[in-house]
């Protein structure tokens, strides 16, 4: 039975198709206005393709991973919460699975099934999807008034859910579209800033490497002071331009303006073995390979592309015999699988961002509702907000979470 109340829904990503949803399934008459051709666009390329949807923590430990005004979404993580997420993906016909750190995969590993269930339930719950470019907000008296359309002209509504994505991966169509649209209705914007983002280094040797990948190795974020401040474990990846993977995006949020404060990264190549052990193992390569010259005796222990990148780091001709070597120098060489350093240079830019930071400010909004404090009837769900959270399916929770409160509120 529709209630004659009519709400306008600003982007088809994860928080809107939430939105749209909920508010629809409330028997209001609702509009979904997506500029893509399909919905869901970004969320297809979450977690590789294989969409780490939500964690298996509790409230709390949402909070905890949202660096950023984490306490601002209690009650949108209260109102939709992680389980909630996976009953509704459930009840769609797509089972989970958890893998480390909580983590929460479908099933099939396909993130379009993801997409699929999402856009199902929009269906089912009557919601009109117009597709379409919102260019305006517009409100009247402090009350929202129309969505001003580039192909439908003006579409006057009781409620405005704005919820078009921050600024990174733009293809997707996240084009910070939603931060005008706020100001242009008062609110303050914390200036978006890339997060989860991939770092640019000093040294030249990562570009060697480019498109290896390291697993189960340890990283150490130092900052100018030589104090850590992240510590992971797990994969990474060297690129053109530097490294990324995900322990790089998990350090990403603890790095604080880059450029001005050079911080280091110290790779643990091996942090299953201590200095001595592995020192003893080195050892015994070298006599298995004594009477090798040093480039040829390094294959059980480092990946082969790394090798002549240790050798010149090590500063020991390569073609001395490996029965020449020093133990000084050997030492030198068990320092450089421990403690292999490189220097950060500065975030990638924003548009190479897993998230973007920054947003509309939470001073601003209700946590209880998400409604706007400046406007009635203006709504905001998702990434266009000031948070953000770590890697482990938190910013797809936030989505969810913010997409409900609005969906079920306005
Ligand atoms: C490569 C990558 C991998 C990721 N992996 C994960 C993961 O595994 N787990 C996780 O939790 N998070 C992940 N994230 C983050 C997560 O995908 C986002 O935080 C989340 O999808 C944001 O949802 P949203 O609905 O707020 O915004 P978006 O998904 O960006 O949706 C915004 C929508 O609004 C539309 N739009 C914008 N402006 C307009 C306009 N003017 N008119 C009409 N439509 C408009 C856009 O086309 C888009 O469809 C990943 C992000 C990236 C880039």
């Amino acid at each position: 039975m529709r209630s004659g109340k009519k709400i306008a829904v600003i982007g088809g990503g994860a928080a809107g198709m939430m939105a749209a949803a909920t508010a629809a399934n409330r028997g209001l008459e609702v509009y979904l206005i997506e500029k893509n051709r399909r919905l869901g666009q970004k969320v297809l390329i979450t977690g590789k393709g294989r969409c780490n949807i939500t964690n298996g923590t509790d409230i709390q430990g949402f909070v905890d991973n949202v660096p950023v005004n984490g306490r601002f979404l209690y009650s949108a993580f209260n109102a939709f919460s992680n389980w909630d997420t996976v009953a509704m993906l459930e009840d769609f016909g797509v089972p989970i699975k958890i893998e480390r750190g909580n983590r929460i995969f479908p099933k099939s590993d396909r993130a379009k099934d993801v997409v699929y269930a999402m856009t199902e339930r929009l269906k089912r719950s009557g919601a009109h999807i117009v597709q379409d470019e919102a260019k305006a907000v517009v409100s009247k008296d402090g009350c929202v008034s129309y969505v001003e359309l580039q192909n439908n002209g003006k579409l006057y509504v009781d409620s405005i859910i704005v919820a078009t994505g921050g600024l990174s991966y733009p293809k997707t169509g996240s084009t910070g579209d939603g931060y005008r649209f706020a100001r242009e209705n008062g609110h303050t914007i914390v200036k978006p800033e890339p997060a989860l983002i991939p770092l640019e280094i000093y040294e030249n040797w990562p570009k060697e490497l480019q498109g290896l990948t390291l697993k189960n190795i340890k990283i150490k974020v130092l900052d100018n002071k030589e104090k850590s401040v992240y510590e992971d474990f797990g994969e990474m990846l060297f690129t053109h331009f530097g490294v990324s993977g995900p322990v790089i995006l998990s350090a990403s949020s603890y790095i604080k303006k880059p450029q001005e404060n050079r911080y280091k990264l110290r790779i643990d190549l091996k942090p299953a073995l201590s200095i001595e052990t592995l020192d003893n193992r080195v050892q015994r390569d070298f006599g298995k390979y004594s009477r090798k010259i040093f480039s040829n005796a390094l294959d059980d222990l480092l990946p082969r592309a790394m090798i002549p990148i240790i050798i010149n780091l090590s500063q020991i001709s390569p073609v001395k015999e490996v029965n020449q070597i020093t133990r000084e120098e050997r030492l030198r060489i068990v320092h450089l699988l421990k403690a292999l350093e490189l220097s950060i240079k500065s975030f990638r830019p924003i548009k190479e961002a897993i998230v973007t930071a920054g947003g509309v400010s939470t001073d601003e909004i209700d946590p209880k509702t998400m409604e706007s404090r400046l406007i009635n009837g203006l709504y905001f769900a998702g990434e266009l907000i000031d948070v953000n959270g770590y890697t482990g399916g938190f910013n797809l929770q936030i989505a969810f979470s913010t997409g409900y409160l609005a969906g079920s509120s306005c």
